[in-house]
């Protein structure tokens, strides 16, 4: 497709962050594009909490109402497809899809998350969401004083353990292998009353994503009803570090307070930039980023 349509700014990601930035953008006259993939990271959890108003929500209910709501302003502009490339040009970037043409802006917003690696334990994938849980602010309360494991190791099992700690007093931490843990961590989670078990997992077991149990390698198994877990993630979305964006040593994209990238003209906001993963401050982000995008344009042209 050779049309270039332009455009004041291009939103990458229209899912909370998103969809929140273009509101701020297209509430300031400013012609926006958002062209997203369907894809947000929580579509498989079952319902999600902890955002005012939309409490207990699913996740698509809460995106398909905003999506309506930011439909009502003729400023905004939406396209359902993957953005596969982007480039510096003189006037400002050019932004390929896969299909829907090539477009062009004067400033671009990434907003388009993270893409979340399951790792190779049978049962984990089809559990996330439901029974595996990212965040103790989203899903904790639901399954507050349950028998619960933290899946993880070292620092970073240790201090799960003692944030989890707060929603129950039954919590076992599967180090999956060889505890990597510090004699002191070892002796404040025994303290704590929190179980040690390095036995390695070989699977979880499940009801239509309600775990049941932990199978290890050694052919034991222990009962649970939930787990708390954080993969590994990459960036869903390649396109900053084409631009030059630069990363956290975390593997976020580098912004400041007002949402910008280490390069000029591009913004990101959401999952992308945070370890702090809530609809809240992705919408919370997606504002600032608008909001900043917008003063930056002012400044441009005034
Ligand atoms: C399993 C799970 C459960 C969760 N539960 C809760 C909860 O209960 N409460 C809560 O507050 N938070 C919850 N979260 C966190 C919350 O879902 C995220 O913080 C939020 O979705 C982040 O919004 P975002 O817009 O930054 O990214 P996402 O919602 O992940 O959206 C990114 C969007 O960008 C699009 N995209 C990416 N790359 C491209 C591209 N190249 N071209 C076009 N489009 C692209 C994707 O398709 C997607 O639509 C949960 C997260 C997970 C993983």
């Amino acid at each position: 497709m050779t049309t270039k349509k332009n455009f004041d700014v291009i939103i990458i990601g229209g899912s909370y962050s998103g969809l929140s930035a273009a509101m701020a953008l297209g509430r300031a006259l400013r012609n926006v594009l958002v062209i997203d993939d369907g894809k947000p990271c929580n579509r498989q959890t079952p319902h999600s909490h902890n955002f005012l108003t939309q409490d207990g929500k699913t996740p698509a209910e809460i995106s398909t109402l905003a999506k309506e709501q930011v439909s009502h302003y003729d400023t905004i502009a939406f396209v359902t497809a993957l953005a596969t490339g982007g480039r510096k040009s003189a006037d400002g970037f050019e932004v390929d899809t896969n299909g829907a043409g090539t477009f062009t802006a004067g400033k671009l917003i990434f907003a388009t998350g993270v893409k979340d690696i399951m790792p190779e334990i049978p049962g984990f994938s089809a559990c996330w969401g439901t029974s595996v849980i990212h965040c103790p602010y989203c899903h904790g309360y639901e399954v507050k004083h349950q028998q619960t494991g933290i899946l993880g190791n070292g620092d970073y099992g240790f201090e799960f353990s003692k944030m989890i700690r707060n929603w129950t007093s039954d919590l076992t931490l599967f180090t999956n292998g060889e505890s990597t843990l510090t004699e002191e961590q070892t002796a404040k989670l025994q303290k704590h009353n929190i179980r040690i078990v390095e036995h390695e997992v070989e699977r979880f077991e499940h009801d239509n994503g309600h775990i049941n149990s932990i199978v290890f390698r050694d052919g034991t198994s222990t009962s649970i009803k939930a787990i708390y877990a954080r993969p590994a993630f990459t960036q869903s979305c390649d396109i900053p570090q084409q631009l030059g964006c630069e990363l956290t040593e975390h593997g976020h994209l580098k912004t400041d307070m007002l949402q910008k990238t280490t390069v000029e003209g591009v913004f990101a906001c959401g999952d992308n930039t945070t370890p702090f993963r809530t609809v809240a401050t992705a919408v919370a982000a997606g504002v600032m980023a608008g909001a900043a995008c917008n003063k930056e344009i002012i400044e441009d042209r005034f």
